[in-house]
């Protein structure tokens, strides 16, 4: 039975590289029927904080990373660290020491060459006569992390470990208190780095890097998921969307990367775009209305419906609705200056533009929404005066939305409805 964890420190946000990590184990022991497991490493008590590992366990949640049995933390078995501390000195292997008045127990670590086998680095080699002694429990009783970690992961049953290659150097010191305490170790698996443009690894200085801040941009889980999965591990062939299940159903440690993983940020948003359009349309309205709870409650819900649904291929992530199409809810529209200023310089075409505001006053609202209708009315009106009906369109559109491209005028015209339509041409036509 295969037992993996994801065994985060509760010390900030959950970063992007965490979330790679606990998909590799969540999609390893999908595909094997074993068990996920989670466990908080919170025994630095500086830096550990309620509020991050709440964080963490929503974020796992909003994924759909779901977890197996009780989550493990680690600040409630200081005992067992402390219990087993005490055997190995018990046995010798470990011993008392004051540091500025406190005693801390230290691990003996014995000089000897020593050699593990991980599943994606393979031979790994290591000469223990460099190591230190090693602290395993600090003078507050509190565990270090090696100690806190060998124990854990003997106690939970975990029978691969798969982390960062940030971690590669703490293997082989995790290796010598297994073998000290006659414990089977695991195997370890370890993922290759993901480094930002610079080839340095990613963090803060490359922009947005915790999950929530891609969460607040409006990616979806399954367009980050897809996105991290293939950061340093491949299929074959050249299918590049897949859905969770997909994933599961093809991963395999073997096919993990040695080579360092490049985090491009714009391949990311193309399969996150891909995903926001591969949802059923109920389920993307009801995510993208709950990423606008304000401003989509100021409409009827049938007409935000019709709004959203025409942005939907046009958006990559939720937040590009705003950026695209805040007009449609805000109040006053900010024009470009000098397109503006070119379009009402154009004696001719402003006189159009009045003659299609008045016309089109005269529709019914509902002739007004109806798209066929609009289209036909302003197409004709444009071929009466003796105009291109993109010579018309275009203001249109700027008017009415303050923006060059849109989707469709009529569709969108026709979810704006008449009043706002018109209030807008003649705004446009008038204030300073
Ligand atoms: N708590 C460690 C971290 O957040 C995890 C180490 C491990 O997976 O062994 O980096």
């Amino acid at each position: 039975m295969i037992r993996v964890r994801f065994a985060p420190s509760p010390t900030g946000f959950l970063h992007i590289g965490g979330v790679r990590t606990a998909l590799f184990n969540y999609l390893y022991a999908r595909n094997q029927q074993g068990n996920f497991l989670l466990r908080i490493e919170d025994t630095d008590r500086e830096r550990s904080r309620p509020e991050f590992e709440k964080e963490i366990l929503a974020s796992l949640k909003w994924l759909g990373l779901d977890w197996d049995e009780a989550v493990i933390r680690q600040s409630q078995r200081l005992g067992r660290y402390q219990e087993l501390a005490q055997d190995l000195m018990a046995r010798g292997l470990a011993y008392e020491e004051t540091i500025e008045n406190k005693k801390a127990v230290k691990f003996k670590i014995s000089p000897q060459k020593t050699i593990f086998q991980d599943l994606v680095h393979g031979e790994v080699a290591f000469d223990a006569a460099l190591f230190e002694d090693l602290v395993i429990l600090k003078s507050d009783g509190f565990p270090t992390y090696h100690w806190a970690c060998a124990v854990d992961d003997h106690e939970m049953g975990i029978t691969h470990v798969i982390r960062g290659d940030d971690h590669l150097s703490n293997t082989p010191r995790q290796i010598l208190l297994f073998e000290a305490m006659g414990w089977k170790a695991p195997k370890y698996a370890h993922l290759p780095l993901i480094l930002g443009d610079d080839g340095t690894p990613l963090s803060k200085r490359h922009g947005a890097v915790s999950l929530t801040n891609f969460r607040d941009c409006g990616f979806v889980p399954e367009g980050i998921l897809n996105y991290l999965a293939f950061l340093g591990w491949g299929t074959e062939g050249h299918q590049e969307i897949y859905s969770l299940n997909e994933l599961i159903q093809k991963f395999s440690i073997k096919r993990i990367n040695k080579a360092n993983a490049k985090f491009n940020f714009e391949k990311l948003e193309w399969l996150n775009a891909q995903h926001i359009k591969k949802l059923a349309e109920d389920d993307y309205v009801l995510r993208i209305s709950k990423f606008y709870e304000k401003e989509s409650k100021k409409f009827p819900p049938a007409k935000w419906r019709q709004f959203v649904l025409l942005y939907r291929s046009r958006i990559k992530a939720f937040q590009d609705l705003k950026a695209q199409a805040g007009y449609f809810w805000g109040e006053e529209i900010s024009y470009e200056s000098q397109l503006r200023g070119d379009y009402l310089q154009n004696k001719p075409l402003k006189r159009h533009l009045e003659a299609w505001a008045e016309k089109a006053g005269e529709l019914s609202g509902p002739d007004f929404e109806n798209t066929a209708l609009l289209e036909k009315f302003t197409r004709e009106a444009a071929s009466g005066w003796g105009i291109e009906a993109k010579d018309l369109i275009h203001p249109l559109r700027f008017a009415v939305t303050g923006k060059t491209v849109s989707p469709g005028l009529f569709e969108l015209m026709g979810v704006l409805g008449r009043d706002v339509c018109l209030n807008r041409v003649k705004a446009f036509l008038t204030k300073e």
